[in-house]
């Protein structure tokens, strides 16, 4: 067969693009090569509909060891017992929990998204908010989660389940303090780290699976795998609430989460994804990654410094993982003005909604700047300061077409020392 070459000088265009920028954006990242060759192989061909050992399918042998590999690594990871591979995607593996835990019309209780929360979490717009109802905490003045209206809502409103877990937050987690008040009530603690994942796998921060019932995640983000999504449990545990399976059984929760995925909300597994999967945890878990995870949070303490210096006003003042919040107000800039002006010089991030934001999401007040995927090319923390400078440089000059083709110039010269997927020519 010709090849389609519509369709690969394409891919080749954006393998340039990817080379040649900086790359901002909080949850995105670059996988190794092995974890791009394992999702471009042949268990794509299988149909694998249920669990290991136990498929509606033929031929599931092979497959079967290829998810069994994923999920033993990723229980060896997060130190838990019990883990689900198949979500597609974050947003899928948090639709599984849902349907696990809640009935329509339930309440729950979500970090507001225009404050840092996520679509999944309750908003009008997503199933989430439209099938359950969805009651928000917000954060503080400071940009800290406000724990005090979160625990106030809680003892109120009595929700069924409280999700911690942002997409937009640059602070650690006080899950102690939120399974305290889940306790009071008999919630369920649901923690998606689909953001600080891999700070979390590298131990540098607070452990969710100390206090939260269930933990989701994505693995493209600090977790450097391919697109997809995890739920896991630390404990299997016969659920204190009641919940049944659709027959009207009680289960294990372990059991209730596999059904919520498949038949629940998914059909056949992506073996191949599940493939990539499994050499990413690998990844995880060989002693470059710690390391990895250190180089991040000392990247992001660097940039999060270098802003400051320059006069950026930083939700909550500073960053304890790998992104961070800028309100550009001071500095009359809207979020979308930013996002598009840094577009033209190849340096990419997204504006973002900051606290008490004034202005609409397609607007914003605010950027969202996230430093692990410029950290996997080899970025260290004086490349931050270099960073930094162009970031400033556009956003002073913002109609100045000339400065701007200038930092492109430069961007792509400075993106040189840190070569990407070299052996693909
Ligand atoms: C990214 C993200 C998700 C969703 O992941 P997708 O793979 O894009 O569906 C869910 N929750 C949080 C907190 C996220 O940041």
């Amino acid at each position: 067969m010709q090849k389609d070459t519509a369709v690969f000088n394409l891919i080749d265009k954006e393998l340039e693009r990817q080379r040649h920028g900086i790359e901002l954006i909080a949850s995105e990242n670059f996988t190794s090569l092995q974890v791009m060759q394992a999702m471009g192989t042949c268990p794509t061909n299988k149909y694998a509909e249920g669990y290991p050992g136990k498929r509606y399918y033929g031929g599931c042998e092979v497959v079967d060891e290829i998810e069994q590999l994923a999920i033993d690594r990723l229980k060896q990871v997060f130190n838990c017992s019990w883990a689900n591979v198949q979500p597609h995607s974050g947003a899928s593996a948090n639709a599984a929990v849902f349907l696990a835990v809640m009935k329509p019309g339930e309440k729950f209780l979500g970090l507001d998204l225009s404050m840092g929360g996520h679509l999944t979490h309750g908003s009008p717009a997503n199933f989430s908010g439209k099938t359950y109802h969805a009651l928000h905490y917000g954060v503080t003045k400071d940009g800290i989660v406000d724990y005090e209206q979160l625990e106030n809502l809680a003892r109120t409103e009595k929700p069924k389940m409280i999700i911690c877990g942002a997409s937009a937050y640059s602070r650690d987690w006080d899950y102690k303090r939120i399974r305290a008040v889940a306790d009071e009530i008999g919630a369920v603690v649901f923690a998606d780290i689909a953001h600080p994942a891999g700070l979390i796998a590298a131990g540098l921060l607070n452990d969710p699976f100390d206090h939260c019932h269930i933990v989701s995640s994505t693995t493209h983000k600090t977790l450097r795998g391919p697109r997809g999504g995890v739920i896991m449990l630390r404990h299997d545990f016969e659920n204190p609430w009641g919940l049944k399976d659709p027959k009207g059984n009680l289960r294990m929760m372990s059991s209730l989460l596999d059904l919520a995925v498949f038949p629940g909300s998914q059909g056949g597994p992506l073996e191949h994804v599940i493939a990539a999967k499994a050499v990413a945890f690998g990844e995880i878990l060989s002693p470059d990654f710690k390391a990895y995870g250190q180089q991040v949070i000392s990247n992001a303490q660097a940039m999060a410094t270098a802003f400051v210096s320059r006069g950026y006003n930083l939700i909550s003042n500073g960053t304890d993982n790998h992104l961070m919040l800028i309100d550009l107000r001071n500095k009359n800039l809207t979020g979308k003005k930013a996002q598009e002006t840094l577009d033209k010089a190849h340096i990419t991030l997204n504006k973002n909604a900051v606290p008490f934001d004034d202005k609409s999401p397609f607007v914003t007040s605010g950027i969202r700047v996230g430093v692990p995927a410029i950290t996997t090319r080899g970025a260290k923390e004086a490349d931050m300061e270099t960073v930094v400078n162009f970031i400033d440089k556009v956003l002073m000059n913002a109609d100045d077409e000339a400065v701007i083709a200038a930092v492109k110039a430069d961007v792509k010269s400075f993106m040189q020392q840190f070569p990407l997927y070299t052996e693909l020519g």
